[in-house]
Parts: C-alpha cells; sequence; structure tokens
C-alpha cells in the first residue's frame, strides 16, 4: 500500500501564540472550521498553559467548548505538565466535547526546559511518563513531542542519542505517537533523515513518528520532505507558515500547510487537503491578521 501524509494544522496554537495580534475565539474556531472544510481531519487547538505567559491561549477552554462536534476529527490540546493533562481531561466532563488527545511535550536539554517549563530534560521527561499515564487513565489520546530535538537556542547541538534515549524511555509510557520539533527551526534535511530514521528503527512499529518544523532558515520544506521520507507518516503544519515560539529566542513561523499540501500532492502522496480551499482560507486569514502570511504556495498560488 503506498504511504500518505497526514497534516496536524497547528495555526490555532503555534501559530497564533507568538503573534502580537490577538485573534479572536470566534476567529479561531471560523479557522478551525474552514480547515476542515478543506480536509484536515486534526488540529492543535490550544495550550493549558499559565494565560499570563502566553495571553495567545488564554481562551483556550472557551476555544474548546465551541469546537465543531465532528467524529471525524481529532482535537489536541497541549500539555505541558500533569495539570495541564487534568485539565485536557476535564474539558471532557459532564460528556462535553472536550479535546481527544493530550499533546504532551518535553524537552530534549536542560536550557530550554529551564526556560520553557522551569524543568531540566530528565525531569521532564519523568514527568511526561507520569502524564501519558494519566492521559491514558482519563481516555485521552497518549502523544508525546519532544522539543528542541534538533538544536536548542543556548546549548546549540542536541545529541542525536540523547533523542532516541529520551523516545525509547517514552515509548515505555504507552504513547501511540512520538514526535521531533525543531523547535527553534536549525534543522538539515541531513540530520532529519538520520534522527527519524533512527527512531523509526528503534522503536516499536506501531508508534506512530510525527515531525514538526519552523521554517527560520529555509530548510522547512526539504525537512519535512526528508522526514518523511525516513518514516514520518505525521507532519505539524500551519495555516500560511504563521508560528513562533516565545521562548525560542529568533524562531520564526511553522512549515506552512499550503506549502507541504503542494509539495506531497505533487509528488504523488495524498494529504487529503484541498489545495485551493486551504489558499482561500490563507486569503482570509490573512485579513484577519492584517497583513499577508509568509507561506510561499500562498503567495504564488498552486500549479
Ligand atoms: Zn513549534
Amino acid at each position: 500500500m503506498s504511504r500518505t501524509l497526514q497534516i496536524v494544522e497547528v495555526a490555532a496554537r503555534d501559530g497564533l501564540q507568538n503573534e502580537s495580534v490577538l485573534v479572536s475565539t470566534a476567529d479561531k474556531i471560523a479557522l478551525i472550521e474552514r480547515m476542515i472544510e478543506a480536509g484536515v481531519r486534526r488540529f492543535e487547538v490550544g495550550s493549558f498553559v499559565n494565560p499570563k505567559r502566553v495571553p495567545q491561549m488564554a481562551d483556550t477552554p472557551e476555544v474548546i467548548a465551541a469546537l465543531p462536534d465532528r467524529a471525524d476529527v481529532s482535537y489536541i490540546g497541549l500539555c505541558l505538565n500533569l495539570k495541564g493533562v487534568e485539565r485536557a481531561a476535564r474539558s471532557r466532563d459532564g460528556n462535553k466535547r472536550g479535546v481527544d488527545e493530550a499533546g504532551c511535550v518535553t524537552v530534549a536539554s536542560d536550557s530550554f526546559g529551564k526556560a520553557n517549563q522551569a524543568q531540566t530534560s530528565a525531569e521532564s521527561v519523568a514527568e511526561n511518563i507520569a502524564m501519558l499515564a494519566l492521559a491514558t487513565r482519563a481516555g485521552l489520546v497518549p502523544q508525546v513531542t519532544i522539543a528542541v530535538a534538533f538544536g536548542c537556542p543556548f546549548e546549540k547541538a542536541v545529541p542525536p542519542q540523547r533523542v532516541l534515549d529520551i523516545a525509547r524511555r517514552l515509548a515505555e509510557a504507552g504513547p501511540v505517537e512520538i514526535a521531533v520539533a525543531d523547535t527553534i527551526g536549525v534543522a538539515v534535511p541531513g540530520q532529519v533523515r538520520d534522527l527519524i530514521g533512527a527512531l523509526r528503527e528503534q522503536l516499536p512499529a506501531e508508534i506512530r513518528l510525527r515531525a514538526h518544523f519552523h521554517d527560520t532558515r529555509a530548510t522547512g520544506v526539504a525537512n519535512a520532505w526528508a522526514a518523511w521520507e525516513a518514516g514520518a507518516d505525521i507532519l505539524d503544519a500551519s495555516l500560511g507558515g504563521l508560528g513562533g515560539c516565545p521562548f525560542a529566542p529568533g524562531a520564526t513561523g511553522n512549515v506552512a500547510t499550503e506549502d507541504l499540501v503542494y509539495l506531497f500532492e505533487r509528488s504523488g502522496v495524498p494529504t487529503g487537503i484541498d489545495l485551493d480551499r486551504a489558499i482561500a482560507v490563507n486569503r482570509w486569514f490573512a485579513s484577519v491578521m492584517g497583513k499577508p502570511l509568509p507561506s510561499s504556495v500562498g503567495r504564488a498560488g498552486g500549479f
């Protein structure tokens, strides 16, 4: 059977959390609805973090309460600690729609961990193992992302062996999916091929691999292709290439959803997403943001 690509649309969370414009809850919901129409079936919808630290995510409970109630769509709430998983579980209290997945996040470097979540890498791995267990008990889909897996803004190079060791430890906690994130956009395709290839070789086959890239140094799309070729069937992307990280100095947008749809569909890899519709959503959302969005295909159109 030929392989496909699943795109997780992260514009409503990673895409917006570093923007100075505060996007309304209604516009976030409209963005998700329009991307469902375009064919997206998995979304990062918000983050269970301190609203004082990330004001753009302060309306996460309101966004979750207003999500379209679709059985064929999966919603991810980002969880940085056990409290986050508890909040994700509570979003489903009283038969509410809530989120489907606890998107747990651990870190591969001590310095980034301390800046982002006041934890060393080892402390965050230990907490994530408990978070995955809690998510499973609560009926949430347990999955986990290893942040700064390709490089750290403070420590620079992150040894691939360290990422592999973290992934193997996490795998024992029963996640359905493990992701590696290039949080600050420093990865290059050769590095991506080697790390994803090693993860695919060493992790149990039933654990899906996802990758998360920022296009900070214009390697995002090349990295995405390298990751897919090496065995990652799922990629995060953000409509229009919106995005950044408030705790990763200099990080710019995520790899753009439209750019990936163009690249993969024209290479014969189905994504389930309609390019023209995605570009139309880009045009609408640019008017919401009051500026053109950075995606190349969004600017140039399809072919
Ligand atoms: Zn990111």
